[in-house]
């Protein structure tokens, strides 16, 4: 099969055609190298380029202040649920977590082994389906700082306004959201973000940082988990990934030439809201998340039964349409529609939808 088809994959997820095409054209010899980007030295002047390229590539797209670092780390989002912690959650201090889903969940799971955790919100009784309003927010002012997720992905849930958090250092994982739209960037110290979902292939996490935070980091730290090694030697202490490196300095180019941020946010809005006027136009779909916390990113909704969910499934994949099968904790549909997901297959998704409830309504 060479045709590709519609991949609504959460993650590993969607990458550009072009960013592909343009990755396939050199992959055996980069010109004027004569070998492949995965045969030469991270130390060389060919990677320099590329790594320098898509920190400059992230600077541009998000508007980076010069007080923050860019680092290009290995070990996931998952790690960072440990390394932030470890770095900046003091002996004896506290930090605050607002939960909104089950990434949240694990980020606190790490987070208390090494201090105390204080849950600012928590919409786990509920089912996960919105963010907080402010007023809701039980927020300790003498945090260490404050995190939350950004774009729950598992269960669709976004936050469309930067919580307010005072003085104390504002964390966010934006796994699966991040360059998806402008975001104030100077609300946040700090930002972490696995780059398999928005930004380029797995095995590659984006950490940016703002450097005032380096001071607080205890001394005790393995030299791998502790952020100053890689603020230092500029990502590359160790062996980074580099293949990933690569490819996210083309998908930062794909993206200028998009018109950026704001024209991807243009984008994203409006192939959201095909989808979520299929979801809300019958009864027959139900959207998992509150409307105000609807997720520009991955969009889950129910079926009126599981039986239903599971022939949709099928019959979708057949269709061409894949990736669709929600998490398994939350049951029903996801469709992950990142930077990269065509508009054409949120069309595609749409027909089928109005076609598959013609059918089965
Ligand atoms: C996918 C995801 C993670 C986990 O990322 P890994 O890179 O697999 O560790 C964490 N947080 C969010 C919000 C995610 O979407």
């Amino acid at each position: 099969m060479t045709e590709r088809i519609y991949n609504f994959s959460a993650g590993p997820a969607v990458l550009p055609l072009s960013v592909l095409e343009a990755a396939q054209g050199e992959l055996v010899s980069l010109p004027n190298v004569g070998m492949s980007v995965m045969e030469i030295s991270h130390r060389s002047k060919t990677f320099d380029g590329m790594i320098g390229g898509a920190e400059s590539g992230l600077r541009e797209l998000l508007n980076l202040p010069d007080n923050y670092h860019v680092l290009f780390l290995q070990g996931g989002a998952s790690l960072q649920f440990s390394m932030v912690p470890m770095n900046f959650l003091p002996e004896g201090g506290s930090a605050d977590y607002i939960l909104t889903g089950s990434w949240g969940k694990k980020a606190i799971k790490e987070a208390k082994r090494e201090g105390n955790v204080n849950i600012s919100f928590s919409s786990q009784e509920e089912g996960f389906k919105r963010t907080p309003r402010s007023e809701e927010l039980k927020l300790d002012g003498k945090a260490a700082y404050v995190h939350f997720t950004t774009n729950e992905t598992i269960e669709g849930v976004e936050f469309h306004i930067e919580p307010e958090v005072g003085d104390v250092p504002l964390f966010a994982d934006m796994s699966s959201d991040i360059l998806a739209r402008p975001v104030p960037v100077e609300k946040y110290a700090l930002i972490y973000a696995g780059a398999q979902k928005n930004i380029g292939p797995s095995g590659v996490t984006v950490v940016i940082l703002r450097d005032d935070l380096l001071r607080r980091i205890p001394d005790n730290l393995h030299t791998m988990l502790d952020f100053r090694t890689h603020t230092e030697a500029k990502s590359l202490y160790n062996t980074p990934n580099t293949w990933g490196i690569y490819i996210i300095n083309l998908v930062c180019k794909w993206l200028k030439d998009k018109g950026g941020l704001g024209g991807m946010q243009r984008e994203n809005e409006a192939k959201a809201k095909l989808l979520y006027d299929a979801i809300d136009a019958t009864d027959f779909y139900r959207g998992h998340a509150e409307k105000d916390s609807r997720s520009l990113m991955t969009v889950t909704f129910r079926l009126p039964s599981e039986d239903l969910e599971k022939q949709f499934v099928k019959e979708s994949t057949a269709a061409g349409l894949d990736g669709l099968k929600g998490h398994r904790s939350v049951g029903g549909l996801r469709a992950s529609i990142y930077n990269a997901f065509p508009k054409e297959g949120v069309e595609a998704l749409v027909d089928f939808m109005k076609e598959f409830e013609r059918k089965n309504g």
